[in-house]
């Protein structure tokens, strides 16, 4: 008998499943090709919940785990990683408001984005501030009821379609992490601008843009918490989206051995003729590989849900980002290497996992700098 938060969990995933199928697959070439915003995903999603899955049922959300999440975000995956990345994205850009908004920020901006489809997105990156968040040179001078926020974020993930900018700024340079400040600024606001739109390799369905801030005056009340905390809800909201970030990468690897299975299975390969094991050998691997790494996702997920102290979250959610998104890029590129000629035709499934694993090992912090996020936590205090 599944208890009841197993039944609500798997109940996640038969419905993430169906949109899958029955929605994100017969589009997810045409996204890749065109690199067009799917307008028509945000539709579904927001009527199945998939857009509101952090915020609570208070503000009209619906108030799942990470378990849940990462479950919902891994089945989408598993057909287009594009089409994940907008139900992971608005989850990031909501996490800050939830985890350290007051309840009349709350107010004023969750029901928007659970009840009436609204867009947030989280803009950290700058051009001279990426791996190295603490120096993020965006400035953000109290003066008077507001703030006048100026500054350049780049490679922003849904920049050019978003109603909500969850926007990091330094209130005080001087005292580093301590000083950095979050807000949240609406779309239209004077000074607000999208500037270019990455053309991408992979993950093309994800628009990615620069958001210019030019003496953009934001009233205190839209700043996220106090000053100086935004630095924790930043790491505290990473916590939480890296794992989804690996679940994204586990669905995307599935996707490539489901494909190269039937495709073996079709060309005869799957016989067990001497000359044909090298290629049953890699299938073994794969699979071996991706469940390594959906454990580690899962088990990262649920030490974020049960919210025992002193756990290492930090460090299994990093680990969970860069080992199945290593997987995923070497899931894919063998099964290129056995696919031969049609895996490289442009367009093919697999191709397009393969470009969009490149991807996921770089956003969300690059693969070097969750090593260094383990590797700091493994020598702490040692
Ligand atoms: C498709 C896409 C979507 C994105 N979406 C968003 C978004 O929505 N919001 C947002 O804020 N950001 C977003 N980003 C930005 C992303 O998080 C950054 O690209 C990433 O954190 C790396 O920063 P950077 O590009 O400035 O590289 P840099 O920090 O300049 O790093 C360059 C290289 O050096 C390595 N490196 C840097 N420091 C070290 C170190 N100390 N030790 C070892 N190696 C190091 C890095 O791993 C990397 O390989 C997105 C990026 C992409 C590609």
């Amino acid at each position: 008998m599944l208890d009841e938060i197993e039944q609500e969990r798997e109940g996640w995933r038969r419905k993430a499943r169906e949109v899958a199928k029955n929605v994100v697959a017969p589009r997810a070439a045409e996204i890749d090709e065109t690199g067009e915003f799917a307008w028509d995903l945000v539709e579904a999603y927001s009527k199945y919940g998939f857009l509101s899955l952090v915020i609570s049922k208070e503000y009209g959300g619906m108030d799942t785990d990470i378990t849940s999440f990462c479950l919902v975000t891994e089945e989408i995956a598993n057909i287009c990683a594009s089409s994940a990345l907008l139900v992971i994205v608005q989850a990031v850009g909501t996490m800050p408001v939830v985890l350290g908004g007051t309840n009349e920020l709350k107010e004023r901006v969750l029901p928007q984005l659970a009840k009436e489809k609204g867009l947030i997105c989280f803009c950290l990156t700058e051009p001279d501030s990426g791996s190295d968040a603490a120096s993020v040179r965006t400035k953000a001078v109290l003066k008077d009821d507001h703030y006048v926020i100026n500054g350049r974020k780049c490679f922003i993930t849904n920049g050019g379609v978003a109603d909500f900018y969850t926007v990091f700024a330094a209130t005080n340079p001087d005292k580093k992490i301590e000083g950095i400040t979050s807000f949240v600024i609406k779309k239209g606001t004077p000074g607000l601008t999208i500037g270019k739109t990455e053309e991408k390799m992979g993950i093309r369905g994800s628009n990615t843009t620069e958001v210019i801030l030019e003496d953009v005056k934001v009233p205190i009340n839209q700043r996220i918490g106090d000053e100086g905390a935004g630095w924790w809800q930043m790491m505290r909201t990473l916590n939480r989206s890296r794992p989804a970030i690996g679940a994204q990468a586990v669905g995307l690897a599935q996707g490539a051995l489901d494909y190269l299975i039937r495709f073996v299975q079709g060309k005869g390969l799957a016989k067990g003729k001497e000359d044909r094991l090298g290629v049953q050998l890699t299938l073994a691997d794969m699979a071996v590989e991706i469940e390594a790494a959906r454990a580690l996702v899962y088990k990262a997920a649920n030490m974020m849900d049960e919210k025992v102290k002193g756990a290492p979250v930090q460090m299994f959610s990093a680990m969970s980002k860069y080992f199945a998104s290593d997987v995923a890029m070497k899931v894919t590129t063998n099964a290129v290497q056995i696919l031969q000629w049609e895996g490289l035709t442009k367009n093919h499934p697999v191709e397009r996992m393969m470009r969009d694993a490149k991807v996921i090992q770089i956003f969300e912090g690059t693969n070097q700098i969750q090593r260094m996020v383990v590797a700091h936590t493994l020598l702490k205090g040692r």
